[in-house]
């Protein structure tokens, strides 16, 4: 599989070398389309182009195993925000239970911060209205 923005090309000085495919964007240096891709996946990266070095081909073993590697790294991130997200969600709940007791204290504190905003809107249209005047007076 070929990922249609990198070069159609890898030309070959030898058949254990062939020259990487550099994302442009952050300079990182792939040995194969699949890494490539996979890199272009996980940053959102699709700026390409043909390394000017040539890199030692990997076999299909190397290569198999490096994407195994990363793919468990990812899986490892993943696996940490998970956790991380089910911290936050019982973080949640415990404020949605302790907010259920002070719901009335709540309303109240937003009733009086509604007030204010009113209050204060009032206030602004005036000054507003006495630009005006002043702006369209001749
Ligand atoms: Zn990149």
């Amino acid at each position: 599989m070929r990922h249609p923005l990198f070069p159609s090309k890898h030309i070959s000085t030898n058949d254990n070398f062939y020259r990487a495919i550099k994302c442009t964007q952050c300079g990182k240096q792939f040995r194969d389309t699949s890494l490539a891709n996979f890199h272009a996946e996980k940053s959102g990266h699709d700026q390409f182009e043909e390394s000017t070095e040539e890199i030692k081909q990997l076999t299909e073993e190397e290569k198999r195993q490096r994407i195994e590697e990363l793919r468990a790294r990812l899986a490892d991130k993943r696996a940490a925000r998970e956790e991380e997200e089910k911290a936050a969600s019982k973080a949640n709940e415990a404020l949605r239970r302790k907010s259920g007791k002070d719901a009335g204290k709540i309303r109240e504190e937003l009733q009086a911060k509604e007030l204010a905003k009113e209050a204060e809107r009032k206030k602004r249209g005036a000054l507003a209205s006495s630009l005006c005047l002043f702006l369209s007076a001749p």
